[in-house]
């Protein structure tokens, strides 16, 4: 399907002349693909930029790199088989979170060697992926032992928690002494033991600690995971992870993969100069592939007083995006009004669920203060766009909460164009795999 033009809407002259307020549009979901998606598909709807998509790869293909550079999208901030099939094309490889990733990567037409599983549970039939191809890290000492009792001689990879963390807040920190992410620094004797008594090759160090957008935080990781490679004389490849940030709003800063991984080239080169050894580098990026390329497309169902406030709210929230609710995240909000007034008004906005804290507009990191955005005066029924929804919001939301089905998601293509790429689930698929035992 396609939509047509961008008809009055670009003309913001004459909305000035008669003393309107141009609307803010969203970089790629304009108000006229907007109405042409509702029209087609309903409210609330995901929809996914190709061009955002394949810009962000890009980007990180470009990641500056001494000796050889693999990229792995981390399948779980945004895991439809679309967004993979389009990612492979393009020459990324997958990380995976749990076993169900991978057999979800697979039937999406990945081949086996490009997915690699880093997870806090060893899938019970993680002997027989492995026999498939894929790549593993072990997160634990006892992940490792039982990969070494399944399959002695196995090459591995190990994923260590180095020590230090970075990220947004304490439920995005996942390294330091506050994380159980990975294997602890100090235990790498033991690790080294384990290894020894199955004969597994280490190949691979792996460290996934968020670093962000600080150069500085990404020096010091690539130095310690440095070191923890020396102990492994069999690595060949190190992996730094992700925690690529990107600005969803206007007062974020995101990364540059130039900036960030000039000093991490320079470190392999280092290393390789003083111990010989040309390690690949593997990068493993989530939120920076996705996370602008994607939007909750949904509408304004009601909008209510209480004499202090004014509430927006949506025929969506927490079901289709729990980040704010979660980790008082800051998205975008934009609002199409059908009969623009040129007021704006301040509303709080809040999404459908019978749950006070299903929350859009929340202050930074605090998701249970309320703040208001300005916003086009609006009416039930008004279009409304919710940007930086691509990572970690299709995939983590509270799917099912009050029964509402899991929202369609659309891809929109160069031209116009947008192809459904997930339907809306039914109330029979809801219900589905309940059961009525006897005398119920
Ligand atoms: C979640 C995850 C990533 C991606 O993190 P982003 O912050 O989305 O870039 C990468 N590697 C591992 C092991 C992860 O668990």
């Amino acid at each position: 399907m396609s939509y047509q033009g961008e008809k009055g809407w670009k003309d913001a002259g004459r909305m000035a002349k008669f003393g309107i307020t141009p609307v803010q549009h969203h970089p790629f979901l304009s108000p006229a693909a907007a109405s042409a998606i509702a029209a087609a598909h309903g409210t609330p709807c995901y929809v996914y930029d190709q061009a955002s998509l394949e810009r962000q790869a890009d980007a990180m293909l470009a990641f500056p790199n001494a000796f050889g550079l693999t990229v792995r999208f981390a399948m779980k901030a945004c895991p439809n088989a679309s967004v993979l099939r389009l990612f492979a094309a393009k020459g990324l490889h997958l990380d995976a979170s749990s076993g169900y990733e991978v057999r979800r990567a697979i039937k999406a037409g990945v081949p086996a060697e490009r997915i690699s599983l880093s997870s806090q549970e060893l899938p019970v039939d993680f002997a027989e992926l492995l026999s498939l191809g894929i790549h593993v890290n072990a997160c634990s000492l006892l992940q490792l032992e039982r990969i070494g009792q399944a399959r002695p001689g196995q090459q591995v990879g190990l994923r260590f928690n180095p020590g230090r963390g970075s990220g947004g807040t304490g439920k995005t920190n996942v390294g330091g002494p506050d994380s159980s992410f990975g294997i602890w620094h100090e235990s790498a004797d033991q690790a080294q033991a384990i290894a020894a008594q199955y004969k597994l090759k280490v190949v691979r160090i792996h460290t996934h600690i968020g670093s962000g957008s600080d150069p500085v935080v990404w020096q010091e990781v690539s130095a310690a995971s440095l070191a923890l490679v020396l102990r492994f004389p069999d690595v060949v490849t190190l992996n730094l992870g992700g925690g690529y940030k990107v600005a969803r709003v206007a007062t974020e800063k995101g990364t540059d993969p130039q900036v960030v991984g000039a000093p991490v080239k320079l470190a392999f080169e280092k290393f390789a100069a003083e111990h010989g050894r040309a390690l690949r580098l593997e990068i493993e990026p989530g939120t920076f592939l996705v996370a602008n390329a994607g939007a909750v497309l949904c509408r304004v169902q009601d909008v209510v007083s209480t004499g202090i406030r004014e509430f927006l709210k949506l025929d969506s929230g927490m079901t289709e995006i729990l980040r704010p609710s979660l980790y008082g995240s800051q998205h975008p909000v934009y609002l199409y009004p059908a009969q623009p007034t040129g007021r704006t008004r301040e509303y709080v906005v809040v999404g459908h669920c019978c749950e006070s804290g299903d929350l859009i507009s929340c202050a930074t990191g605090e998701p249970e203060t309320l703040a208001a955005r300005a916003l086009p005066e609006a009416v039930a029924g008004d279009l409304v766009v919710i940007g930086g929804a691509g990572a970690y919001c299709a995939g983590m939301s509270t799917k099912n909460y009050n029964s509402f089905p899991e929202a369609p998601e659309v891809l929109l293509q160069t031209g116009g164009q947008f192809q459904l790429i997930r339907r809306r689930q039914t109330l029979e698929q809801i219900l589905q795999n309940e059961t009525s035992p006897t005398g119920l």
